[in-house]
């Protein structure tokens, strides 16, 4: 395994700490991941010298919070390869990214009965708004399905395709619980032969592999800062220019209108007609910060080490006795994570333990019940990986894994 995590991970104040005396082993990163000190530095820099609101003012302070901002902006644009700058809209997070596209693209356009196609590995964020509108407008709600192994069964997705009454696929690019990467560009791809639009759930592809929305030609898609590296309070969803345009704004406030008189107002126009009220100028900062630090190192270099994490991951787990694997074994399917179960052992008691001893995993239903209800698990335990981990670590984490079998099945 190449020595990238353990030079990067100098980078990353966090893991100069400990655990009770014991070195931190970071494996939540699907929750959220750690950052380096030029994201921090970038935004305590901001703080420092030019914090001033954008846009309303005039003076050099605001034309500098102006400037960054929108160069987070163009960053970002870089980073998806969108067409256009405003096509990306920055958010509060991935959640309120699909959430927007909910409430003013599903609003306008979506019908009783038009059918919303969804899989089901995915997070509650994919799933409740589109269960709201199925509560407002009685548009349907429709599942892709998941095979035995872990990955999405095409077949339910060309059948309800095929039906010819789908308006909107929204898919995740990566599960959050088994690490399934989904034929995302395929998919899309078979939702336009078919007239439907498509949405697509980043939040656990942007940290581990390139995006180009050109190339994938989604209509949407959306995913958080904090899972790239960068800070809390920012997210993005990415558009196609006519699709935004013609959609009425998510919510209302300053920034986001032209003019308003007492009785009416006229949107600004993209992308401020969906940025109301002051925006996270710190956070989008800190986002930008945090895609230069990816671009830094690269992304082959990224997928490289990645993938030799996931491959010894996988046969870590599988070593140890008492440890089933949910999701995909070939580590050629999976992203980012993996989740278990320990027979006997409930999630929450072997989360506890490992986080005793230094070892960060995450138990539950990961926002994802109707996967552990298709599963018949009420939760699982993750592991999930980013650029900064090591193979030491996943040998730590096996040691530590076994005592806590041990210790509990006594
Ligand atoms: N989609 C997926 C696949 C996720 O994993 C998550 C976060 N766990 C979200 C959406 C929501 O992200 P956020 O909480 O940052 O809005």
């Amino acid at each position: 395994m190449s020595d990238l995590g353990a030079t990067l991970r100098q980078q990353f104040p966090l893991f100069a700490n400990n655990i009770d005396g014991n070195p931190i082993i970071y494996l939540d990163n699907a929750a959220t991941t750690q950052k380096p000190k030029m994201v921090l530095d970038a935004m305590q820099k901001f703080y420092e010298r030019s914090n001033a609101n954008i846009k309303r003012g005039m003076h050099p302070l605001a034309e500098a919070a102006t400037e960054h901002y929108e160069a987070a902006r163009k960053c970002v644009q870089k980073f998806l390869n969108a067409k256009k700058t405003h096509e990306v809209i920055f958010t509060k997070n991935c959640t309120e990214a699909i959430n927007l596209v909910a409430r003013s693209w599903g609003e306008k356009n979506l019908r009783k009965g038009d059918v919303v196609l969804l899989s089901l590995l995915e997070h509650h964020s994919n799933i409740v708004p589109w269960l709201q509108l199925k509560e407002k407008i009685g548009i349907e709600v429709e599942w892709i399905g998941v095979n035995t192994d872990g990955t999405l069964n095409m077949e339910d997705a060309k059948n309800a395709l095929e039906r010819g009454k789908v308006e909107l696929l929204a898919v995740s690019a990566v599960s959050n619980v088994l690490g399934t990467v989904t034929p995302f560009a395929e998919l899309t791809k078979l939702a336009h032969e078919h007239g439907a639009l498509v949405l697509i759930d980043a939040a656990q592809l942007a940290a581990h592999a390139p995006i180009d929305v050109q190339e994938i030609d989604c209509d949407f898609l959306a995913f958080s800062g904090h899972k790239v590296y960068g800070p809390t309070g920012i997210g993005v969803l990415y558009g196609k220019e006519a699709l935004l345009e013609a959609m009425p704004p998510f919510l209302g406030g300053g920034m986001m209108i032209q003019e308003v008189t007492t009785d009416r107002f006229s949107p600004a126009s993209l992308p401020e007609k969906f940025e109301a009220g002051t925006p996270p100028i710190a956070e989008a900062i800190g986002l930008h910060a945090a895609i230069d630090f990816i671009d830094t190192i690269g992304w082959e270099k990224i997928q490289t080490h990645e993938s030799d994490l996931m491959r010894s991951a996988l046969t870590m787990l599988q070593s140890i006795d008492g440890v089933i694997i949910l999701g995909p074994k070939d580590s050629s399917l999976i992203m980012g994570c993996i989740a278990i179960t320990t027979p006997g052992i409930h999630p929450h008691d072997l989360t506890e333990y490992c986080g005793r001893k230094g070892l960060c995993l995450r138990a539950g239903h990961h926002c994802a019940q109707p996967l552990h209800a298709h599963l018949k698990i009420p939760a699982t335990t993750r592991v999930s990986f980013a650029l900064y981990n090591t193979g030491q670590e996943i040998e730590a984490a096996q040691k530590i894994l076994k005592e806590a079998i041990l210790f509990f099945n006594v």
